[in-house]
This record gives C-alpha cells, sequence and structure tokens, in this order.
C-alpha cells in the first residue's frame, strides 16, 4: 500500500491509473477505523482494479461547539487496517494543503439539508460537499463508497454528482452494527458503559417503528412517535431528531407510500449518535442503494 501524503502526488499517480484505464474505486472517511470503514473498503476492492481511500478530517463539516479537537485519530493503526484490508492508496492531506488560504468560492447546499442533520448542523454539509469536491477532483475515481449509516450524506453526494456531473458511480454500502445493532462509528469510544448498552435503542426504536409499517401503519406521525417512546423511556439521551422523509429527496410525507428514510440523532454525554433505516410503502428494508 502506498500512502501519499502530497495532493500533487495523489493527482499523478491517480492519472497515471486513469491513463492505464485501470478503475479507481474510492471511499473517503476521517479515519479511526471500524468494521463500517472496512466494509466500504471491501467492497471498493471487489468492484475495482484500485482503491483509493482518504483520511482527512475536515474541519470545515464541523461546527464552532462541535468536536473537531476531540475527534478520535490514530493514524499508525489506520494504516495497518488499510493495509490489512486491500487499499492500494491512502490519501493522507494536511489540513494546510487542502486549505492554504481562506478559499475565494464558497459551496452551498439549497435541497435536502433543511431537515435531519442538516438542521441541527448548519453549515456541515456545505463543508461535506466543499472537501468531497476537492477529493473528486483529485482523485477522480470511477466509483465512489459512502454508508448509509449517514443517508442524509448520501442523498447529498448523490445531489453533488448529479448536480455538478461528476463522472462517479455513488454506492450506498449497508450499516455495519455491532452485535446488538448498535451501528458502529468512531464516535462510539467515547460513550460511557451505560450508555453503551442503552445506545442499541435507537436501532431497536427504529426497528420496532418499522415493524408497524410491515402491520400496516401508514401514518408517519405514529411511526416517528413510537421511535421517540422508545428511546425516551430506555435511555438517558436526549434526542436531537426523529423524522421520516422520503428518500434520496428528503421531503415530508403525509403517509407512507413510497421509499422513506426513518433517522435519528441522539445526544450522549460525550457523543451524539445517529443511525436510520430505509424502507419501502411495506416496511421492507432497503438495504443497498445501487
Ligand atoms: P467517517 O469516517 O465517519 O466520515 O465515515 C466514512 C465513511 O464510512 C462514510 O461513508 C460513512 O457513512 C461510513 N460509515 C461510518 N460508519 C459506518 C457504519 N457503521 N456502517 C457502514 N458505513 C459506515
Amino acid at each position: 500500500m502506498e500512502i501519499i501524503r502530497s495532493i500533487e502526488d495523489m493527482q499523478v499517480r491517480c492519472k497515471a491509473f486513469n491513463q492505464q484505464h485501470k478503475q479507481i474505486g474510492f471511499v473517503a472517511t476521517m479515519g479511526f477505523f471500524h468494521d463500517g470503514h472496512i466494509s466500504l473498503m471491501k467492497q471498493a476492492k471487489s468492484e475495482n482494479d484500485i482503491v483509493a481511500a482518504s483520511i482527512f478530517v475536515n474541519p470545515l463539516q464541523f461546527g464552532p461547539n462541535e468536536d473537531y479537537e476531540q475527534y478520535p485519530r490514530d493514524e499508525a493503526h489506520d494504516i495497518s487496517i488499510a493495509e490489512q484490508t486491500g487499499v492500494d492508496i491512502l490519501f493522507i492531506p494536511g489540513v494546510e494543503d487542502m486549505y492554504p488560504k481562506k478559499m475565494s468560492i464558497r459551496m452551498h447546499m439549497e435541497e435536502r439539508v433543511n431537515v435531519l442533520c442538516g438542521r441541527s448542523r448548519p453549515g456541515h454539509f456545505d463543508g461535506v460537499i466543499t472537501v468531497l469536491t476537492k477529493l473528486f477532483h483529485i482523485i477522480q475515481p470511477n466509483r465512489t463508497y459512502f454508508g448509509m449509516k449517514d443517508a442524509q450524506q448520501i442523498a447529498v453526494v448523490d445531489a453533488l454528482i448529479n448536480d455538478f456531473n461528476f463522472p462517479i458511480e455513488l454506492i450506498g454500502v449497508p450499516t455495519a452494527r455491532e452485535q446488538g445493532g448498535l451501528a458502529k462509528s468512531s464516535r462510539n469510544v467515547n460513550l460511557r458503559d451505560q450508555e453503551r448498552e442503552e445506545a442499541v435503542w435507537l436501532y431497536k426504536g427504529l426497528n420496532s417503528a418499522r415493524q408497524l409499517v410491515v402491520d400496516g401503519e401508514k401514518n408517519p406521525d405514529i411511526i416517528v412517535k413510537e421511535v421517540m417512546d422508545k428511546i425516551t423511556h430506555n435511555t438517558t439521551g436526549k434526542i436531537d431528531y426523529v423524522e421520516l422523509l422520503s428518500y434520496p429527496e428528503l421531503e415530508p410525507v403525509t403517509v407512507i407510500d413510497q421509499q422513506v428514510v426513518l433517522a435519528t440523532a441522539v445526544f450522549f454525554k460525550h457523543a451524539r449518535l445517529i443511525d436510520n433505516l430505509l424502507f419501502n410503502d411495506i416496511g421492507e428494508l432497503i438495504n443497498r442503494l445501487k
């Protein structure tokens, strides 16, 4: 595995692969790898000649009171996991290289962001699309892999790719979970033991609500209330949001008659956790975007 830190070196390397008609699959990450990241890399490996992964904790996507400084980092461990998983090029740019000066252009999401995390974290997705535009230009991948755990992020990347004609195929990879159902997250290390036990209720609450849809419920308010009740009664966390929206448009629905995302975010003392389920009008899970 090659480790590349300079933008110019990365561009030269990726251009050479393009000229050799090697297909590049790209996985963008903020590091502190877990099974979720690994499943993205493995899928990229199985569908491309070259896997490029990046590690970059992007300051632009953190709000002033968020955990940019505290975000967990362990580069040496990440390098060894990437190597074992078959990553060919690991790109680890520095903040000063990615943002050497104040940018003259500001990218701003208009749609798909006034809900869910976009509403709770103003500017977050503007930071995401800015860094991804840079990474897509530097790497020029054929395919890019994102986790369905961040369902709104996939909807946003889908808009970025379509609105700006990036010739890149977007692939959503199913959420990797712990045995009890807790979605794997770099931020789980910040949970206390009791919170970790409680945190499974995000998934359990979402699933119990989905079961109501399987049983014929079509009213989104009842579905949302079921999730809220389960989380409130079984955790010490504070609910940021529970929402049910069309997917990937992320519009409100009055009746469940199409593909929807049921998503939640919950604040625990030292970590804000998110989770979601994507399902159709009869509650059948959709685990994989194409
Ligand atoms: P992050 O390093 O948190 O920015 O995540 C990098 C990529 O890994 C994103 O596409 C995430 O959606 C994805 N990811 C994070 N957690 C999981 C998970 N539990 N299952 C699948 N993908 C995940």
